[in-house]
């Protein structure tokens, strides 16, 4: 099942698709009145889960509200996260390698996670625009990445207990001004401009795929293939993760972790292949979808 906020007449609408993907129908069919994907996060129980699985495979037509999915504006899931994206580098060997050649260090596999967080006040809806702050970087990149969305409010969780706190999976795209980032010695900047998260296009359902999730992750950019892995290749996998985080700090409902991305980024390519403004981006993610954006002024 995959739920997904979307715009219709001017009205921000909490929704769940159908199963061929051509209608959303609103929450408000199976009787939900949640007005965002934080608030249905955190208070939608098993039942009403259940509901929305049932809607998605009825007759759009029979449903009060649907509407064909091509006269929706479809926005990023969680359109303003309730705080920082909690992010991690380097977790593809392969990426890892990349971008020790790009920084001129020696390639190392990190022992432990590398975490570091995101701003994102507004995130970019899917067909929204990436924002090229030409005042600030001309080495402006892309990174497909696999999100998480925590379900529950997460505290020294065992490994075994991991899936039980995960709502589902969405993509992000963790764009960077790589001399921004690099500059700083902080990612926290380069990493959190305005208009550097897309997010979306969609959430896909935590048990609509096996756990831990092996899925294909691609990036295109104008159609070019550049990155092409499976997040079965992360170094530090989910489970680790969430259990390492929330044996030490409480990941409320709602948090995102997004959980690194793969090979061929254009700082990877020599030389770099950065993005310029009308750049498409696409991030693809097996089972998800496509999160499409282009690159603006
Ligand atoms: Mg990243």
């Amino acid at each position: 099942m995959k739920l997904l906020t979307y715009e219709i007449d001017g009205k921000e609408i909490v929704g769940v698709l159908n199963k061929e993907e051509t209608w959303v129908c609103p929450i408000s069919a199976a009787g939900m009145d949640y007005r965002s994907m934080k608030e249905l996060i955190r208070e939608c129980g098993p039942s009403e889960m259940e509901m929305l699985e049932y809607i998605s495979g009825r007759d759009p037509n029979e449903i009060r509200g649907a509407a064909p999915l091509a006269d929706v504006k479809i926005l990023a899931p969680i359109p303003e996260p309730g705080q920082d994206i909690i992010c991690l580098g380097i977790n593809y060997t392969a990426h890892a390698v990349e971008s020790a050649r790009f920084k001129k260090e020696a390639f190392e596999k990190p022992a432990q996670a590398v975490y570091f967080s995101k701003r994102v006040s507004r995130a970019v809806d899917p067909e929204g625009s990436i924002l090229a702050h030409r005042n600030l970087t001309r080495q402006l990149d892309y990174e497909a990445e696999l999100a998480v969305i925590i379900k529950k409010d997460a505290v020294n969780v065992s490994r075994e207990q991991v899936k039980d706190y995960i709502f589902g999976y969405t993509i992000m795209n963790d764009v960077s001004a790589r001399e921004v980032q690099t500059g700083h010695k902080q990612w926290y900047f380069g990493k959190s401009l305005d208009g550097f998260t897309p997010l979306g296009p969609w959430i896909l359902i935590v048990d609509a795929v096996e756990f831990p999730p092996k899925l294909s992750i691609q990036s295109r950019v104008n159609g070019e293939l550049r990155q092409d892995s499976n997040t079965e290749l992360f170094i530090h996998g989910i489970e680790d993760v969430i259990c390492e985080l929330s044996s030490g700090m409480t990941l409320k409902a709602g948090t995102i972790i997004a959980t690194g991305t793969p090979a061929g980024v254009g700082m990877g390519f020599e030389p770099p292949r950065f993005l310029v403004p009308g750049d498409v981006v696409e991030c693809i993610i097996e089972g998800i979808g496509t999160l499409r954006n282009t690159v603006a002024e």
